[in-house]
């Protein structure tokens, strides 16, 4: 198997993303001391640093330690989150996506097409449509795309069964998000 590492960093780049996000990982800016592992534990991924491998030391804002691929990745969402924050709306504050089934009178789950748009908590201000999914395997498809949390898409899947518009609050949308949109 030849994978490609940015395929399986995924999960980690995920990972760092939602952090960054969260606030639970602070940014770093690149600067950094590479030497060889001491057994600091990678601020990351959580996991030891070993003598074997090569060991990251940030200084600023605060002493931390990672894996050199770990901290690449941080280093390169961090940019990315930076970029978000600089352009709003593709901002850290959360929104909520909005879910339209526009045809409210014949309903079939892989045919109807749906609607999902990204807007502030007042109406109808910086609304950025997303996407028309058709069915609800496109619409959950681009949901994980938004790093909407499983628990929320089966939710918005029942009640769009149901009714003509979900909205799914403490949505965040980041230039990365649209950068896996293809945007
Ligand atoms: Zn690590």
């Amino acid at each position: 198997m030849n994978e490609r590492p940015e395929v399986s960093n995924a999960p980690l780049r995920q990972m760092i993303r939602t952090r960054l996000a969260a606030g639970s990982l602070f940014p770093v800016d690149g600067k950094v001391c590479a030497g060889k592992g001491t057994g600091q534990r990678c601020i990351v991924c959580g996991m030891p640093i070993f003598a074997t491998e090569i060991e990251h030391e940030v200084t600023e804002p605060q002493r931390a330690y990672a894996h050199m691929t770990c901290h690449s990745l941080w280093v390169q969402e961090s940019k990315i989150l930076g970029e978000s924050r600089a352009t709003s709306p593709f901002s850290d504050t959360p929104g909520v996506f909005h879910i339209v089934r526009p045809d409210r009178r014949s309903f079939q789950p892989t045919r109807t097409v749906f609607s999902v748009s990204f807007g502030g908590h007042k109406d109808g201000v910086g609304t950025i449509e997303l996407g028309k999914p058709k069915g609800f395997d496109a619409l959950t498809a681009l949901l994980q795309k938004l790093s909407v949390p499983p628990s929320e898409i089966e939710i918005a899947c029942q009640v769009l069964t149901a009714e003509p518009h979900h909205e799914i609050p403490n949505a965040i949308l980041t230039r990365g998000i649209f950068r896996t949109l293809g945007w």
